[in-house]
């Protein structure tokens, strides 16, 4: 019998119980005569008291080794009341060694001293230690949950194969050769959003999977190639439907898992995030949303600024202009400017020689600044200054430490573009993906402008980070042929690659549409948003390889023959 109890149970109650322990050995203390080791299993660490003499003479025990340890439960002198187990220990009375253990090459401590490499390397040693292996439980939690909160919604869970056709969904595909096909090759899934529709089309009202998908872009910090999606799908639908329903589950996940009430979560379009915060991603926890002032300007005949295509600002409220100063010192002086109104109520700002007092004090006004605020600037080209005091608004959040880890602000973005203009293959390209639904209000602009057509599609942004993104997709055939045409696909690549799906929609396409989340982003998120590879059991690096198994690899000549290679 390797144990009677686990290694995170025992308590005062069971003081003069005879019990069974196993584990690795977390630390050794020796004491001459007699010496503490703390074993550790999943559950939890136990100390045992061991004397010597009761340890065969060659018996070596050494950090992570793994014993197995008889012995008595006994009260422990001084309690630990951090440890479930900490006021007892074991009196040893047998020991045996059940296997050794080299010196690890980090410390196995929560605290560790190992970097990310050597820990992605040894990534089995690394899940020894509390940090991961909690990670890993708040992960199987989640997705416990999502499936509960699913099922009792009538969603049923479907596996799509993995193992596909190539298809334009916006990424790279990674391929697969066939042996027996030659020269045929089938696509590991970005997603499995073609099968989620055709299962709609079967008739699966509610359909959701937790799901790998693959995608052959450059890996980054919060972006692995191969992530999981909770994916969803639902019938007769529209963007309100789905918004209400998705809000609840965000709103059930953030209840159960970090006990959190979510407040009701905006809704803005994508066009009013732009203009309000310079991206399609906003963090909202610190408000700093856009002040448009081209008509001020005009209206107070502001020299310079009046003529700008535009001029917006933001104000920082109640600032520590300290931090402010160091801000300032990193930012070059583009199209920029600033005024600080200070707690003597005189104003100091940026050197430009369009601002005097005069002009401070209409903006003051109009901002409806008190002393101790900030207010800052930027003007000249519609795209780029939105998109640059985008950036500067982000980081004067992080100068302030206003992007607080445990305030949570969710929002929606909806009615992206369908479609927008790629200058480097001269072709349209879908925002979304090409399955997803115009407004049919702006389906009239198919012909003439359609980079202005606006789709029936919707991100879910907490904190300045895309967790989820969906739409209501094409059910109409015509409307998905014209799409097809407008990304380029001539009518014989469309029957190649979509005959399918283009032949399903001849049998009774119900009116559908769907979400996917990313879980890796969603847990790391919940729990701080340190690195998303924490919460992954054996993540790829930044550059997209197992370090532990050293892939990708090369393949030997013999293999690459029969996949049809010379
Ligand atoms: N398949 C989409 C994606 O992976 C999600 C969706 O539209 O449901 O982004």
């Amino acid at each position: 019998m390797y144990r009677t109890h686990n290694c995170g149970e025992l308590s005062q109650k069971d003081i003069g119980k005879e019990v069974i322990l196993s584990g690795w050995i977390k630390r050794i203390r020796n004491f001459g005569s007699l010496f503490f080791i703390d074993i550790r299993d999943y559950f939890g660490i136990t100390q045992l008291i061991i004397y010597k003499k009761s340890v065969k003479k060659n018996l070596l025990l050494s950090k992570e080794s793994i014993i197995r340890v008889k012995g008595k439960v006994v009260e422990r002198l001084s309690k630990n009341y951090n440890l479930p187990t900490g006021e007892i220990e074991i009196y040893v009375s047998h020991i045996d060694l059940l296997n050794s253990s080299l010196s690890p090459p980090f410390t196995i401590e929560d605290k560790t001293d190992g970097n990310e490499e050597i820990r992605m390397i040894y990534r089995y040693l690394d899940i020894r230690r509390d940090p991961i292996k909690n990670n890993l439980i708040i992960r199987h939690n989640l997705t416990l949950e999502t499936r509960n909160f699913l099922s009792k919604n009538k969603f049923l869970e479907i596996e799509t194969p993995l193992l596909i056709n190539y298809t334009p969904e916006g990424a790279r595909s990674f391929v697969v050769p066939s042996r027996i096909y030659t020269n045929k090759f089938y696509a590991l899934a970005q997603s499995p959003q073609l099968f989620k529709q055709l299962l709609m089309i079967g008739g699966i009202d509610r359909y959701f999977q937790i799901v790998k998908c693959f995608r052959d872009e450059d890996s980054r910090s919060d972006r692995q190639i191969e992530f999981t999606q909770i994916d969803c799908e639902m019938s007769f639908v529209e963007v309100h439907d789905i918004l209400t329903f998705f809000e609840n589950f965000i709103k059930h996940i953030f209840k159960k898992i970090k006990n959190i009430q979510l407040d009701s979560f905006p809704c803005i379009s994508y066009y009013d995030a732009i203009k309000m915060y310079g991206t399609d991603s906003p963090d909202i926890r610190f408000g700093m949303s856009f002040v448009e002032l081209n008509d001020l300007t005009k209206k107070e005949n502001i020299n310079f600024l009046k003529n700008q295509e535009l001029v917006i600002g933001i104000k920082i409220r109640k600032c520590i202009y300290e931090k402010i100063d160091c801000f300032l010192k990193k930012i070059e002086n583009k199209n920029f400017f600033w005024i600080k109104y200070l707690y003597d109520q005189t104003f100091l700002f940026s050197n430009q020689n369009f601002l005097n007092e005069e002009v401070i004090k209409i903006f003051i006004k109009y901002f409806k600044a008190v002393p101790g605020d900030f207010l800052f600037f930027s003007y000249g080209k519609k795209i780029k200054t939105r998109e640059e005091l985008g950036k500067i608004r982000l980081r004067i959040a992080e100068f302030l430490n206003l992007k607080n880890p445990k305030i949570f602000k969710p929002l929606w973005i909806t009615d992206l573009p369908l479609l927008e203009w790629d200058e480097e293959s001269k072709k349209y390209k879908s925002v979304h993906h090409p399955f997803t639904s115009p407004k049919e209000e702006d389906i009239y602009l198919l012909k003439k402008d359609p980079k202005n057509i606006r789709s029936k599609s919707y991100d879910l942004i907490i904190n300045g980070i895309e967790i989820g993104s969906g739409s209501i997709r094409i059910h109409n055939k015509n409307i998905q042929n014209i799409i097809f045409k407008y990304l380029g696909l001539s009518k014989k690549e469309i029957e190649s690659r979509f005959g399918f799906f283009i032949k399903a929609f001849e049998y009774g396409v119900p009116p559908h549409g769907g979400i996917a989340f990313g879980l890796d982003r969603l847990v790391n998120l919940l729990e701080g948003n340190k690195n998303i590879k924490n919460f992954i059991a054996f993540p790829k690096n930044n550059y997209g390889k197992d370090l532990m198994i050293n892939a990708p690899s090369f393949l030997e000549k013999e293999k690459l023959k029969e996949l049809h290679f010379r």
